[in-house]
């Protein structure tokens, strides 16, 4: 299978390297031209959990006309930019392409039907944890389950062609009924954990430590919820806070990803995380005062970078 994956940073470069060491054609599509070089001259480094090894049968482009159209184009750009990213990745889709997103934060599966169409689109959560260490070395932290559907819940011949694909390379992965019920119980998660680190500077584990971050979890949780089951978001888990929390404790030494993004000086996904349930809450009229003010928070950090000392 030809797989192009849209955004070779931690994520894809995790998935598109899996993917080739199992034997398939595997195209990695990158803005960043030091990583694609260094991929292209050197292979690309995977350290970690599943071994230090560089996997060399694999081929990275800035140009996505070079490479033609994949049968499967998995996006892992940043959900900031999936609408642009997808734009330019148009010569790549052709009229049989599989779209799959296992990106975080709300609106990645619309903002990809828009581009390309609707029933384009295979969505879903990875617990699978990445690190991108500089041009062509990422670290596969931490593995975990991924799950993928189609839109409309239906299980169908591509949708389970993926999921054998992803098992061969070693991605455990189940087909799943409602994408809508994996990405707002993780969207939760991220919710509860993801902004409260990036304003304290404090990892996973310690902001349940504290009587004033986690109270500030559990409003932030609280109102995600109550907002998805206006929306009829049945969630995956019985007791979102202690959920959340529980995820605190196993990943206590973790710094989230929005974290690593305020300390690297780079846009964060505030805007698809709190925001979305901001705005989500909008729609339905339930007020949500914790997230609007850690979305205010956060984005006014990072549109401050370069007047801070
Ligand atoms: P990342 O920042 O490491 O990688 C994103 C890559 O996209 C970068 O290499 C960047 O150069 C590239 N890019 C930016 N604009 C582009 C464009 N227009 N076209 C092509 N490439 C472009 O991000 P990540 O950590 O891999 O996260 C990707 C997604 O996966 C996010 O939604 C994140 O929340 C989610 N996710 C991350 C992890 C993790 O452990 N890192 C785990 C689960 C889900």
């Amino acid at each position: 299978m030809k797989i192009a994956v849209l955004g070779a940073g931690a994520m894809g470069s995790l998935y598109g390297g899996l993917l080739a060491e199992s034997g398939n054609e595997v195209w990695l599509l990158d803005i960043w031209k030091e990583h694609v070089d260094r991929i292209n001259e050197k292979g690309l480094r995977i350290e970690g959990i599943t071994g230090d090894r560089i996997i060399k049968n694999i081929k990275a482009a800035t140009d996505h006309a070079q490479i033609g159209t994949a049968d499967l184009l998995i996006v892992f750009v940043k959900s900031t930019v999936t609408d642009m990213a997808v734009k330019n990745a148009r010569p790549v889709i052709g009229s049989n392409t599989v779209i799959l997103t296992l990106q975080n934060g709300l609106g990645n599966v619309e903002k990809i039907e828009k581009v390309a169409g609707k029933g384009r689109v295979l969505a879903g959560v990875t617990s699978h944890g990445s690190t991108l260490i500089g041009p062509g070395h990422i670290i596969h932290a931490g593995q975990g389950d991924t799950y993928i559907g189609e839109t409309d819940g239906s299980i169908t011949g591509r949708l389970e062609k993926v999921v054998d694909m992803l098992n061969s390379a070693g991605i455990k992965c189940s087909p799943a009924d409602n994408i809508s019920s994996l990405i707002w119980s993780k969207l939760i998660v991220n919710v509860g954990i993801n902004a409260l680190t990036a304003i304290t500077g404090l990892k996973n584990g310690q902001i349940i430590e504290y009587e004033g971050t986690s109270d500030i979890l559990e409003l932030a949780v609280s109102e995600a919820v109550k907002v998805a089951r206006a929306r009829g978001i049945k969630l995956q888990y019985e007791d979102p806070v202690a959920h959340v929390k529980d995820v605190c404790r196993l990943t206590a030494q973790n710094k989230a990803s929005m974290l690593q993004d305020v300390l690297n000086k780079r846009r964060t996904e505030i805007d698809m995380i709190n925001g979305a349930v901001v705005r989500e809450g909008e729609k339905e009229g339930i007020p949500t005062p914790v997230n609007r003010v850690l979305t205010g928070l956060v984005s006014v950090i990072q549109e401050t970078y370069d007047v801070r000392d």
